[in-house]
């Protein structure tokens, strides 16, 4: 987490109203129940902003957030300035919600919002609020919370939903990342998926990488060149350049036995461990089939230890098909939405339906594939009664496993934007909401943020 110290004056900021509708408020009784607003000035110094309250976003709802609405902010969580924006805080004095554009520490300089990226296992319940300046370009893509300061430290506007440290900075030290590739170059000298996934590891710093040199949890088997979506944000491809890819997609095919050899490493040294094929560097797997299914008969023929999962748009029930008959154990689909509207809107499908995607998963479920969903989420969107009816109605004619709830790494307010266009959204319920509806209504369905491994299915 990078900041340096507060610079606690206070001086008259330059106020407008924000550009959205905002709910109107009642007077907080003491300025002690709300969390301080946190921003940033022209050189990236982080700092409180005494006078003024955090403001959360969901959507065309802005709300100041209070102490029940925070944590503090878990540990590897990053806080970003967000340029070409103006932050939306409340005023303590005036009991408004406003648009904060200069810095009262700094007469004549810009105020910029700060956004937490949160560490993973934590669901973001508000967005960082703020507008944009004219002629504001796209944010990279990372996920926006809201943050704010309390009692002395950074808090972030989450839900927890995984505690596992599969991704927890504090065990993946780079020393013992080193020592690992070192041990894997001999172990697996011209494999050139561990080639590729020392890249991943030491250049992009991929924590599944990294998991795979220090032998924990689950190791990534990128496979795929090509797919058949165009995710609007897509982390390996963006074609139309508006914003960069996070990481370069994997430029060959790995052969079944490239494949079979790096997970068969790290199965025989890692209990309940777990191999993933569709990673962020890479296409979908349904369309690399042709390998990936011979190289998990070959797994499967020298170990029945460990699990073997995919991660995939599912666009392909005959290309799945296969790689459920070569053996493998578990499905994690990715949606945003489970209405066909804001699904097409997102992922921008080329030679494939909603409803293959569908019959993927039922043909999975019906297959004894432990079926989880890659649930990309947005407040102000996936929290809205539509779009939670929608989920509702999904897994009640598609009894899935598990809800893997995934904080959707995109410009927030583009992605509304595109959302409301494709389909009308009414007032959000909260994030909070929207995952204790899912529990209530399916109290069979497992909850998290990683892929679990076999010894711990939701197969009911
Ligand atoms: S399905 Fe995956 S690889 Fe394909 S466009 Fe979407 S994010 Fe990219």
């Amino acid at each position: 987490m990078s900041y340096s110290g507060a610079k606690h004056q206070r001086a008259s900021a330059r106020r407008t109203p924000p550009s959205r509708k905002r709910t109107p408020h009642r007077r907080f009784s003491s300025a002690s129940e709300l969390v301080t607003a946190v921003v940033a000035d022209v050189r990236g110094d982080i700092f409180d902003l005494k006078g003024y309250a955090a403001v959360g976003m969901e959507g065309a709802l802005l709300t100041p957030l209070k102490a029940k609405d925070v944590i503090e902010t878990p540990h590897g969580g990053e806080l970003m300035l967000l340029p070409d924006r103006i932050p939306l805080l409340y005023n303590l004095a005036s009991g408004r919600i406003e648009a904060i554009s200069e810095n009262p520490y700094d007469p004549g300089t810009p105020l910029f919002p700060v956004a937490a990226f949160n560490s993973p296992g934590y669901v973001i319940s508000h967005n960082s609020a703020y507008q944009e300046t004219p002629g504001a370009v796209m944010l990279p893509l990372f996920s926006y919370g809201a943050a704010g300061w309390r009692r002395g430290a950074f808090h972030s506007a989450v839900i927890p939903v995984d505690d596992e440290p599969r991704q927890d900075l504090r065990f993946m030290k780079t020393e013992d990342v080193v020592r690992g590739v070192k041990h894997l170059r001999k172990a697996l000298p011209g494999n050139r998926l561990r080639a590729h996934l020392e890249h991943c590891a030491l250049t992009y710093g991929c924590p599944a990488g990294k998991n795979f040199f220090l032998g924990r949890y689950e190791a990534p088997l990128p496979s795929s060149q090509n797919c058949n979506a165009r995710c609007l944000g897509c982390l390996s491809l963006q074609a139309e350049g508006r914003v960069h890819h996070s990481q370069e997609r994997i430029a060959f095919t790995p052969t079944p036995e490239e494949i079979a050899d790096v997970a068969l490493y790290h199965i025989q040294r890692v209990k309940a461990a777990v191999v993933s094929f569709g990673q962020g560097c890479e296409g979908d797997p349904l369309l690399a089939a042709s390998v990936i299914a011979p190289a998990v008969r070959r797994i499967r023929s020298r170990t029945s230890e460990g699990t073997i999962n995919v991660n995939t748009n599912a666009s392909l029930p005959d290309a799945l098909a296969q790689l459920i008959a070569a053996g493998i154990d578990s499905m994690r689909v990715s949606m945003n939405s489970f209405r066909k509207p804001c699904y097409e809107a997102y992922f921008r499908p080329r030679g494939y339906r909603f409803e293959d995607v569908l019959a993927s998963i039922d043909l999975a479920i019906a297959r004894g594939v432990h079926v989880a969903i890659n649930y990309l989420n947005c407040p102000g969107f996936t929290d809205t009664p539509e779009e939670m009816a929608a989920l509702s109605d999904f897994l009640t004619r598609h009894p899935i496993h598990f809800v893997q709830w995934r904080n959707l790494n995109f410009d927030p307010l583009r992605y509304l934007g595109v959302m409301n266009e494709a389909a009308a959204h009414s007032r959000p319920a909260g994030m909070a909401e929207a995952v204790a509806a899912v529990r209530r209504r399916f109290p069979g369905v497992g909850h998290g943020y990683f892929n679990p491994p076999k010894e711990r299915f939701h197969l009911s």
